[in-house]
């Protein structure tokens, strides 16, 4: 199929493209590059660089039969502290997107929603038919755009499919995080470990959980990424399908520090800190509408397994030429 893929320069979205080239896809990636990076955008993808309010003129010239979404900002507290950015990019952005789907003909879309949408959940796991009460501004920005897609599926025959995310994690293709601001637990333990930081900071210690510290469902890239190759066919015309996708086990952060210990052997020093704003205790997800509807099967359901693919790329003392498509994290 002729694919645009609305973010593809940035980590999930570059794997997602990856992986669309390998199934025989003709795939054009639309970026602006502000958070991503030209040198992610996997070889045979075209790059068209242009945000998503120009977007229409690429979508007239591509003339793609179905759009993947991954494009927005996504830093919770930077939400909190600029709310206009991310009503202006992540809603006014995808309404554009939309309406470019639109013009051109399109109206088949898988985009990228998140488990920030639910907030603070009443019982875990959490399914789909949970209530949604996001408590930041990222969240709330994300499912506004799953409510627009509901609408566009009635009013305008689209075949949508919102894929909420958990904790993304780990790497593949040689394509991993490397975001300017890393905020991400993971990712920041690593570079602790890579000694580029000298320690992290456990966001409390005092939560209703076994250890004291927040769970969360931690999700390898490359399942996130199949789940987005079974959901393309799966709506009818006039479909809005909602799908969380997490492993359904949760991780304390506790236990990924020690994850990251054992698979890095490299101390990593942590300091305690207070709570951060608007963390849930724990989030762990229901899968099970996906795994029942789209037979989707997670194969990296091992934590320490996911950290030593998001270390692979990390790791300084890693042999030359591992650091695939490389550059500064
Ligand atoms: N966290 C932490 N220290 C950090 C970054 C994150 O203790 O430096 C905790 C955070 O409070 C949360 C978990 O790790 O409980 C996962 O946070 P992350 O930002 O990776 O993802 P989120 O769950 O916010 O989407």
């Amino acid at each position: 199929m002729r694919v645009l893929v609305a973010g593809g320069a940035g980590y999930i979205g570059s794997v997602v493209t990856a992986d669309l080239l390998a199934a025989g896809h003709e795939v054009t990636v639309l970026d602006d590059l502000s958070t991503g990076h030209a040198d992610a955008v996997p070889e045979g993808a075209a790059l068209a660089r242009v945000g998503l309010h120009d977007s229409a003129p690429v979508l007239a010239d591509v003339r793609p039969e179905v759009v993947l979404h991954f494009a927005a900002k996504s830093l919770v507290g930077e939400s909190q502290e600029r709310p206009e950015l991310y009503w202006e990019t992540n809603v006014g952005g995808s309404l554009a997107l939309l309406e470019a789907m639109r013009a051109a003909g399109c109206r088949r879309i898988v985009f990228s929603s998140t488990a920030a949408t639910y907030g603070e959940p009443e019982s875990v796991p959490i399914r789909e038919d949970a209530p949604t009460r996001p408590t930041n501004t990222y969240g709330a920005t994300k499912l506004a755009v799953d409510t627009m897609l509901t609408s566009y599926a009635t009013a305008h025959g689209f075949a949508a499919v919102s894929l909420r995310y958990f904790n993304v994690a780990g790497a593949a293709h040689g394509l991993g995080e490397r975001h300017t601001t890393e905020t991400h637990l993971i990712p920041l333990a690593l570079q602790v470990a890579a000694g580029e930081r000298e320690s992290l900071t456990i966001y409390g210690d005092d939560y209703p959980t076994d250890d004291g510290t927040c769970v969360r469902d931690y999700i390898h890239v490359a399942d996130l990424s199949d789940a987005h190759l079974l959901a393309l066919p799966a709506p009818a015309e006039g479909e809005h399908r909602v799908y969380n996708l997490g492993n359904g086990t949760g991780f304390s952060v506790q236990q990924v520090v020690d994850a990251v210990r054992e698979v890095t052997g490299h101390p990593v020093p942590v300091e305690l800190g207070k709570r951060r704003a608007g963390d849930p205790a724990q989030l762990v997800a229901s899968s099970d509408r996906i795994r029942a509807d789209l037979g989707w099967q997670p194969r990296h359901t091992d934590l320490a397994g996911i950290v030593r693919d998001a270390w692979e790329l990390t790791d300084p003392a890693a042999p030359r030429g591992s650091h695939a498509r490389g550059g500064p994290r």
